[in-house]
């Protein structure tokens, strides 16, 4: 069996255990990795760039759900509302209120999850809680009726300390937690994605519903080759 398929049913296994979902994070990757992937049964796969990502929606079976795990710039969303099912890094309103209207134009509710600073480094994009209350509690967002907010994402300092790593993880689950009691007909708090491969282990104890996993399953990126 090839080291793509051991590597998806061992994670696969490991993670639903604790009730979470598997997305493979095939960025940078050849279609031909992914289909090895999908032969071992996996479905839902994140790509972090929107050209990498439409190519790869065109050549491969149209029953993958995939997921935009990067930073999405706004003039880009009209490319991938077609067809992305989750979209997990929206980092601001004005983001926000591109992907409801490329959505209306063609006629989807997109599902998205809104993405929360809790690192230390300078260069992880993300919402500050101020920031998201502001967001929801304004008239505007809630006139947008063709997105859905289903849970936070976040990214954890890139540290060998696990206690750091763990308590990012629990402020955001936290904040998670609080904003269950905001909840509405746009807003449902039922997706937690922290952990990709480095700390996915803590993200599990931390309540993750969802570990983005990509070099642990397919090797180590090399950026100039993909599709
Ligand atoms: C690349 C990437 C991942 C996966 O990282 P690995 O360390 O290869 O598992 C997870 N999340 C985001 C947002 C990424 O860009």
């Amino acid at each position: 069996m090839s080291i793509i398929k051991e590597k998806i049913q061992s994670y696969s296994d490991e993670v639903s255990a604790s009730n979470c979902q598997l997305v493979a994070v095939s960025k940078t990757k050849p279609v031909s990795d992914i289909l090895e992937a999908y032969d071992a049964g996996q479905r839902v796969f994140g790509e972090n760039k929107v050209q990498e990502l439409r190519e790869k929606h065109e050549l491969l079976p149209k029953d993958i759900q995939w997921h935009m795990i990067g930073h999405l710039q706004s003039n880009k969303v009209k490319y991938i509302a077609p067809f992305v099912t989750l979209i997990h890094a929206v980092d601001s309103f004005k983001l926000l209120k591109e992907i409801n209207k490329q959505a209306a134009k063609v006629d989807r509710r997109l599902d998205c999850l809104l993405q929360v600073h809790i690192a230390q480094e300078e260069t992880k994009f993300g919402l500050s809680i101020e920031e998201i209350h502001e967001i929801i509690n304004s008239e505007e967002f809630q006139n947008l009726s063709n997105i859905k907010i289903i849970g936070l994402m976040g990214m954890a300092t890139n540290t060998e300390k696990v206690d750091q790593v763990r308590q990012e993880f629990e402020s955001l689950r936290k904040k998670f937690n609080d904003l269950k009691n905001l909840e509405n007909e746009k807003i449902e708090m039922r997706e937690l994605s922290i952990g990709m491969s480095n700390d996915y282990q803590i993200a599990l104890e931390c309540g993750s519903t969802m570990v983005r996993i990509g070099s642990s399953i397919f090797g180590n990126r090399n950026y100039n080759t993909h599709v």
